[in-house]
């Protein structure tokens, strides 16, 4: 026997290589690093950026530019959707003489939309504690958004995102989303649709549908089972604690949510971010929309979905220099916690 080998591990602290169906992407899984000094699947608790004033507070400190939409039409606003101050898009051409939009192949101007939506009046900086009335309007204006933007046919591409804690790139602590409508479809966006539809193309299935079933026959991914929707840690995910969640009805654009579905969607979201908190130690996070491209048809292949990200560990050189993720949690150990806990 190899003197310098190290002692067997115990079967639960094997490493293991996965690949995301979907997008490809390559994870490692380490439940051993785990036990180093610094490698903690559980974070520090997230921090909110600090100011005086708040500018999305009413009263005399509300310092923002006219909304684009109010919720609700009639009465005082739960949620404000403004142009971003600082925008990373505009909607206007920056340069006049251009008759199309592409200025090479591999150039475009920086036109597009960039808003903010202003989850409600009071000074909340936890999703979770929004009035259910007031985070429906919130995935209401989500979609309403994207209705928009699909009118403007130089727009393929709507993203939905939400960061929460300054960690997860929050820069205001009144909890807001944003919104940025882009001419081309991000590449996240591209590899999902076109790792979807190599999947049916394969076995005649939409591969999200797939991951839904295994979770509603009692997989082990399974966090939360509703009746419209289902919250599930993923086979291969970057980040300990990661979920996605999914409507079981399949439909490949947000903008056919309805409004019973967004109703239910607010329950689902508040106990999933909630087992999130009681798990993983308050991390910072991130939730995303995927959804189809602005104008497609409905397709068989993609599904649309949140992805909630939390800051659980940092990415570092490995990570940036390869696109594979280092991973310390097994899903199904994440998922086993996340589920008690969204039942407790
Ligand atoms: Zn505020
Ligand atoms: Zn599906
Ligand atoms: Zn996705």
């Amino acid at each position: 026997m190899d003197p310098h080998a190290a002692p067997p591990l115990p079967p639960d602290e094997q490493s293991e290589f996965r690949q995301d169906v979907i997008s490809g992407r390559w994870v490692i899984f380490a439940p051993e690093r785990a036990r180093r000094p610094l490698g903690q699947s559980k974070p520090q608790p997230r921090q909110n950026a600090v100011r005086d004033v708040c500018p999305f507070c009413p009263g005399p400190g509300h310092d923002v530019p006219p909304p684009t939409a109010v919720y609700p039409a009639a009465g005082p606003w739960q949620v404000l959707v403004i142009p971003n101050k600082f925008p990373a898009v505009r909607p206007i051409m920056p340069d006049t003489r251009g008759l199309t939009l592409r200025v090479s192949m591999y150039q475009l101007p920086g036109f597009g939309a960039h808003e903010v939506v202003i989850e409600g009046p009071d000074h909340l900086t936890d999703p979770t504690e929004l009035a259910d009335d007031v985070y429906r309007h919130v995935l209401l204006s989500y979609r309403d958004r994207i209705r928009t933007f699909a009118d403007d046919k130089r727009m393929d591409y709507v993203s939905v995102f939400k960061n929460v804690g300054a960690e997860a790139g929050a820069s205001m602590a009144h909890t807001h989303s944003q919104v940025i409508a882009t001419p081309f479809i991000p590449n996240n966006i591209r590899d999902e649709l076109a790792g979807a539809d190599a999947h049916f193309k394969r076995k005649q299935r939409c591969v999200f549908c797939d991951q839904i079933k295994a979770a509603t026959d009692g997989g082990a991914c399974r966090v939360i089972d509703s009746p419209r929707f289902v919250v599930l840690c993923p086979f291969a995910p970057r980040f300990a604690y990661e979920m996605w969640v999914l409507p079981k009805a399949h439909a490949s654009r947000f903008e056919t949510l309805t409004d019973a579905e967004a109703t239910e969607l607010v329950g689902v979201l508040k106990r999933a971010l909630r087992a999130l908190d009681a798990t993983a130690g308050v991390p910072a996070y991130n939730y995303y929309l995927h959804t189809a491209p602005l104008r497609t048809d409905p397709s068989p292949s993609f599904h649309w979905h949140i992805e909630i990200v939390p800051r659980t560990a940092r990415p570092a050189g490995f990570e940036w220099s390869t696109g594979v993720f280092i991973n310390t949690v097994m899903p199904e150990r994440a998922a086993k916690e996340l589920r008690a806990a969204a039942q407790s």
